[in-house]
This record gives structure tokens, sequence and C-alpha cells, in this order.
């Protein structure tokens, strides 16, 4: 069984519970730790019966609360070892117990989760996004990728729920707020995923099973929920998908948390 629940997702923090049987795993801690304990309760997720955080990156929406959780629950955090160097600075001290390496392609065991860590192309050290798997169910999450690549996909196909990043709409961005050198950098093959780039990725993935698919990480500036769901909404209806039946389709919430997604 694997549960997934987007807590908070964007540019401004992030944070995703997933349960792998009786492993309860937090993905990312971007938001301060007290916030982040209000949303588990919010679900029904006591902050004590976590076991352990994973974290895809070091940017700050990324890692803000992972130190604080750590100590306060005496969580074991798995990063690569290019995170923990960029990391270690801004999370304070963590119990030398607690520190976990892991490495993109490499899979692990996590208590009873299986997980995948795998590359992903962004502008930071050594990133990652995450499979995880309890009796052959799935869920990953991919965000903070400049471009759908063929390692990505292939490791985030055939999930039953995804939690893919939706950025953007590229002509927003284009006619948006940024300067030229931040457009450039969102743009690159390092930057982020845009609304496009998203909905083809989730017809594709229509095609390999996927049941669930949470639309994450938008721009405040450069898109909107409506916008996203609509790009990714046009693709898989295209595709002769009914929402709803064959496929759910969510945008996750920047501020609270989504649907509790459960696959048994
Ligand atoms: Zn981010
Ligand atoms: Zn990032």
């Amino acid at each position: 069984m694997v549960e997934l629940c987007s807590l908070f997702s964007g540019s401004s923090g992030n944070s995703t519970f997933v349960k792998a049987g009786n492993t309860n795993i937090l993905v990312d801690c971007g938001e301060s730790g007290s916030h982040i304990e209000e949303a588990l309760r919010q679900i029904g997720v006591e902050p004590e019966s976590l076991n352990c955080i994973f974290i895809t990156h070091e940017h700050i929406d990324h890692i803000k609360g992972a130190g604080i959780l750590s100590r306060r629950y005496n969580l074991p955090i798995y990063a690569t070892v290019g995170t923990w160097q960029r990391m270690i600075t801004k999370i304070g001290k963590i119990n030398a117990d607690n520190v976990r390496y892991i490495k993109g392609g490499v899979p692990f065991g996590a208590f009873d989760a299986v997980v995948t860590p795998f590359s992903t192309p962004h502008d930071s050290t050594e990133s990652v996004g995450f499979t995880i798997e309890h009796n052959s169910k799935r869920a990953s999450i991919a965000t903070d990728i400049g471009v759908m690549n063929k390692t990505v996909y292939e490791n985030i196909k055939a999930s039953d729920i995804v939690l893919l990043e939706s950025n953007h709409d590229v002509d927003m961005l284009l006619h948006g707020p940024y300067s030229p050198e931040l457009k450039r950098r969102v743009r690159s093959s390092v930057g982020h995923l845009s609304n496009d780039d998203c909905a083809l990725t989730c017809s594709h993935l229509l095609d390999t099973g996927t049941k669930h698919i949470i639309l994450g990480h938008l721009s405040l500036d450069n898109n909107t929920p409506s916008v996203a769901y609509a790009t990714t909404e046009e693709h898989l209806v295209m595709k002769g998908a009914h929402i709803g039946s064959d496929v759910t389709l969510e945008v996750a919430s920047r501020y609270a948390p989504s649907t509790k997604y459960t696959v048994r």
C-alpha cells in the first residue's frame, strides 16, 4: 500500500507526506517545522508517527524545517552527498546516526519502503526525485526538473501516484516580471518544468497505468492553478481519458494539504 499527500507545494515551500506500508515518510521539509506538524495533523497523521525524511536537494524551499523535525522526532534524513554538503550549514546540527547517504540510481530500503532515488536535471549539487514502493504499489515525486529526460521518465512511469512539477506557463513567464536572466534560468534544462512539458509527460504516464496525477511546484508569478490544470487536462482528454474515472488530476495547493491518495 502506498499513500501520498502534498502538504505544501510551490516555490515558497515543499513537503509531501508518503506512507509505504507502515512507514511514514516526509519528502522535503521546505516549510517551518510547526507548519508541517500542523499540516500533518490536518490529514490525520501524528508527527510522532514519522519514520524518516528524504530530501531532494538543498534549495531552501525544500529543507527549511528538516533540521528542526529531525531533532524533535529523532528522524533519519536521507540525501545525496552533494545535498548534504550544501545543506548541512543551513539546517543546524544533526545527530550523526540520522545522517544517511543515498545516491541517484541506487535503490535503498527505509523501514518497509523500497526507495529509488533518481537524478534530476536541476541547478543544484546532486538533486534527486524519488520513487517509493511497497508491495508493488508505487508513488513518485519529480519536481525541480529543467527537462523531462529519459532518467526521470523511466523512473516515474507506471507509478500509481505521481506528483509532477508544472512550474510555469511559457507565455506568462516570457511576458512576466522576471529579469531576462531569471527567465533564462527557469527555462533552461536545469531550471523548472513548464506546463506544456508536464502535460505531455502526463499523457504518456496515462498509457503506463498511472491512476493519480498531482501537479505541483507552481510558480507564483508565472502560472495559476487553473492554467496548469487546463494544460494537462487538455492533453489527457485529447488521449480520450475521462478525468475522475480513468485518472484523477489535481493541482497541489501552495499552502494546504491536497487530497490524500491511497493505492492498495
Ligand atoms: Zn523548489
Ligand atoms: Zn530547486
